[in-house]
Parts: structure tokens; sequence; C-alpha cells
């Protein structure tokens, strides 16, 4: 009976919410949450109520990406108030839930599944245009959980351009292709390092093999983006995207563009 309330209240939440994707990987350290911070911060600047849900359970990134780890999550009556990053940014991650944040959770995948049905039925998230969900790497509870719980949801894979990533990208989309998630496309991320002293183009981790990837296997690419030490700096620091380069900035952007096209 609580199960199916909840599932009621999900599904409440789900029409009231334009795009649902979630941002997967193969591996982690590909820059998935990075990616799907920036897509979050990108779209909510344009304009576009967001919100952005951690369910990496086990290592979220997100509120510390965000310089949000000291805060702790409100509940008002019986529901979740999300972080309200900016006027039309909303971000929710179970480090807001944790006392002590560098603790392990040592979870079976019910308790997982629990804990995602909760971040959507009981979070005051409002109408929104976009809901952006960081997963774990891999094809694994949280992915899974996500692809049943949510209809119409879409997929953003995210890969660095060596084989060894390119190699687990390809089960992620057999996945999504196995659990019915239809992939929005593909991103390369760590694709080149621009040198700030001469201007060219080093191609660190090789580049194109996501490109290449995604056309062999009939999915859209979405772009690139390059090595970057703003992203570290922004990162580490809580900033999201400040100290980006304007050259990464216009990549993510065209990732955007293309992504609502
Ligand atoms: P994942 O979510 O895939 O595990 P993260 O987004 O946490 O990966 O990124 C892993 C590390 O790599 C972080 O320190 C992040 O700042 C860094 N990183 C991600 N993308 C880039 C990039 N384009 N250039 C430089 N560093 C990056």
């Amino acid at each position: 009976h609580e199960f199916e309330d909840q599932s009621q209240k999900i599904s409440q939440f789900l029409q009231n919410v334009g795009h649902k994707i979630v941002v997967m990987s193969g591996k982690g350290g590909v820059g998935k949450s990075t990616v799907a911070t920036n897509l979050a911060v990108f779209l909510s600047n344009q304009g576009y109520q967001v919100g952005l849900l951690d369910v990496d359970v086990h290592g979220p990134s997100i509120a510390g990406l965000l310089g949000l780890t000291g805060l702790k999550l409100n509940v008002i009556g019986d529901r979740l108030q999300p972080y309200q990053y900016t006027d039309n940014l909303k971000v929710m991650s179970i480090q807001g839930l944790l006392d002590q944040p560098d603790e392990p959770l040592i979870w079976r995948g019910p308790v997982k599944i629990g804990i995602i049905r909760q971040f959507l039925a009981d979070v005051n998230w409002g109408p929104l245009d976009f809901l952006i969900i960081d997963s774990p790497p891999g094809t694994g509870d949280e992915p899974l959980t996500v692809a049943q719980t949510i209809p119409g949801c879409q997929a953003v894979i995210v890969t660095t351009p060596q084989e060894i990533a390119l190699a687990d990208v390809r089960k992620s989309i057999q996945f999504c292709q196995k659990v019915n998630l239809p992939v929005l496309g593909l991103i390369e991320n760590m694709s080149g390092f621009v040198c700030p002293d001469c201007g060219s183009l080093h191609a660190i981790f090789k580049s194109g093999g996501g490109e290449k990837t995604a056309s062999e296997w009939h999915i859209p690419f979405l772009g690139r983006l390059p090595i970057d030490p703003g992203v570290v700096t922004a990162g580490d620091a809580g900033q999201a995207i400040s100290s980006l380069t304007n050259h990464t900035k216009e990549e993510m952007q065209h990732i955007v563009d293309t992504m609502l096209q």
C-alpha cells in the first residue's frame, strides 16, 4: 500500500517535469558529475527551471562541486526541501542527509532503490523544465531504478576518448537498449588540451573515439569538452563553472544547444 502511495506521488511529480535526463558513464572519473552539474547550471542560466538530483549514494559529488557540502537539508512537514542553488536551480543529494560526510554508506540494492524513490516522491521540487540526474558509473541498481521509475527518461552518456573507457560505454549503450532508456547522446570529455602558451590542441587521451562510437551505435554525438584545469579548480572550490576557460564554456554551450535541438 505504501509503495503504491509512493508511486502515485512520483507520478504526480513527474507530470510537472518537462525533460528527465540521467547522466551515465561506463567508468568512474570520466567527468560524469562535472558534466551533469554543468548541464544543470547552463540550462538554468538559460532561464529554465532545473532540478539536479544526485543518486550516486556511495560517491555523491554534486553538492561538493557546487559548494553545498556544509548545508543540511530541511524537512518541512513530510517533504524534503532541496537546496535552492539559484532562483531556478534546485539540488538534491544524499550528502545533505548524512551526519558524517566522509562515512561510507553500506547499503544493498533495496535500500538504494528506496532512497531514489524517496528523492522523487518526497522532495519539494515544484514544476521543472529539466530534471538532471547524476547516476553512479556503470549499470547497477541506481540507473536501473531510474530507468524503471521515471517513464520518458533519456540518457546522456559521458566518456573519455581512450579505448578502455569506450569499451565500457558500449556496455552503457546496450544497458540503455535493454531497459528501454532512449540515449539522447554521447559526450566526449577530456578531449584534448588547449595549451595556454601556444594555443595548439594536444590530444592527451586521443580524441574522436566518442564521436566514432556514437556513429557506430547510431546515437547522437552531442559534443566534446577539453581537459581544462579550470574545471578542477572550479570543482574543488565548489564554484561550479566560474573558472572554466572561455573555450570550455563555448563547447558546453554547444552541447546544450545540440541537446535542445
Ligand atoms: P565522475 O563523475 O565520472 O566520477 P567527476 O565529474 O567527479 O567524474 O570528475 C573527476 C575529476 O576529473 C574531477 O576532479 C574533475 O574536476 C576532473 N575533470 C572532469 N572533467 C574535466 C575536464 N574536462 N578537464 C579537467 N578536469 C576534469
